[in-house]
């Protein structure tokens, strides 16, 4: 028989703290991902899904994301990334359409310039 359903215990981390927390020092404030794993049901993609909320709600990313900053040399234009494609994407469309230089920034990369061609 396999329709056992009292193995829940198994999903409960009673050695190992590994509830996953995230915290924005801007904010001064911590938050408990267990919950965003409930409402959201996205698995570990949680705290990309929680960093990606937190910069759409506040404009600013919570603690250890290194994002992709896109930054235009020539206008105010700009936007930050949780990954290397999207930035890069963001600052071909922006170069092509407005003919502007866009700077690609990253802490473990050197910056990239995407100039219009
Ligand atoms: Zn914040
Ligand atoms: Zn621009």
């Amino acid at each position: 028989m396999s329709d056992r359903t009292d193995d829940a215990d198994e999903t409960h981390p009673h050695d190992v703290d590994d509830t996953p927390t995230v915290t924005c020092s801007r904010c001064d404030h911590e938050w408990d991902l267990a919950y965003e794993l409930d409402d959201l049901e996205v698995g570990n993609q949680s705290f990309e899904q929680f960093a990606i909320d937190h910069m759409r709600h506040t404009g600013h990313f919570p603690d250890g994301v290194s994002p992709w900053v896109v930054s235009c040399r020539r206008c105010p234009e700009g936007d930050e990334f949780l990954s290397s494609h999207p930035a890069r994407r963001w600052a071909e469309t922006h170069a092509r359409h407005t003919r502007h230089t866009v700077e690609i920034e990253h802490v473990d990369e050197e910056t990239k310039v995407v100039a219009p061609d």
